[in-house]
């Protein structure tokens, strides 16, 4: 008996996607969504066609980043098949589990249910040609992400890390995840976020508050690339909050994301 829709079919809507990076960290609150969102819209900036799942299931953030919080995607038939329309903002078409759930209520999912919803963004989802498909990860390594490389043919990995020791020992743990053996996806590099504090007056002055170079010399030692470093900056947290991410401007900050667009897209 044939099935009613191929597994291949299911995976149509994915095909035409050119690249597929997930952005993981190791620890949370390392900035891991907001460096996704800034270089999602970067990379948009350069002309690339780019889609962002937020699959950070415990805590979406992307639809208040890309201030898309009161949005619900439509959803469509085709082939007798549903699937998710990508909402777009700052050229960036994005899917969030936080579109459709009370991302209170998130908090409580337990695995499997994260994961199917996981599956389900990015095989329902109606993202169509793609140059770049973004995976902003939750935290740490789980189910999920074995889940995540079963599913997909992952390009490769962005791990973001602070320079703090303890957020550089668990960024070690994420990539030796990515590239064990049964998960094998390559890490195409570091961000280190936080990486100085220069008040938006005193551009030029670095306050190293988490430690200096931390992720540059880890970089080094798994000879990693060091994709980028983005510091502490108001503007970063604020654009976060707003929903107005702040790749969008030639600030000093927004050229910042631009330099690491283009560190990844090399
Ligand atoms: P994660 O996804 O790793 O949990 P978030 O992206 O949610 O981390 O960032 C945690 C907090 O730190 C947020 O309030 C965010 O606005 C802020 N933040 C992240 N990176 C920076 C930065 N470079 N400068 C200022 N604030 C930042």
């Amino acid at each position: 008996v044939e099935p009613r829709v191929s597994p291949l079919k299911q995976k149509a809507s994915i095909s035409k996607v050119k690249n597929i990076v997930a952005i993981a960290s190791g620890k949370g609150g390392v900035g891991k969504s907001t460096i996704a969102a800034n270089l999602a819209v970067a990379v948009a900036k350069t002309g690339a066609k780019v889609g962002l799942i937020d699959a950070d299931i415990y805590g979406p953030s992307m639809p208040k980043m890309f201030n898309l919080e009161h949005t619900q995607p439509e959803i469509v038939k085709e082939d007798g098949l549903e699937l998710i329309v990508p909402v777009e903002n700052y050229g960036v078409k994005l899917l969030s589990i936080g579109f459709f759930v009370d991302p209170n209520s998130a908090l409580v999912w337990r695995g499997p249910m994260a994961t199917s919803a996981l599956k389900q963004l990015i095989h329902q989802g109606a993202w169509g040609e793609l140059d770049y498909l973004f995976i902003d990860m939750p935290p740490g390594t789980s189910d999920i992400h074995l889940t995540l490389v079963q599913e997909v043919p992952v390009t490769g990995a962005i791990i973001v890390s602070t320079p703090q020791d303890v957020a550089l020992a668990d960024a070690v743990k994420g990539i030796s995840m990515f590239t064990s053996q049964s998960i094998n996806v390559p890490v195409l590099g570091l961000v280190e976020n936080m990486a100085w504090f220069t008040p938006e007056e005193l551009p030029d002055n670095k306050y190293y508050i988490f430690g200096k170079e931390g992720c540059k010399k880890l970089a080094d030692r798994m000879k990693l690339p060091l994709l980028g470093q983005i510091p502490i900056v108001q503007s970063i947290r604020e654009g976060g909050d707003y929903g107005e991410p702040v790749a969008i401007h030639s600030s000093i900050v927004g050229k910042a994301f631009d330099e690491l667009a283009k560190n990844v897209i090399e």
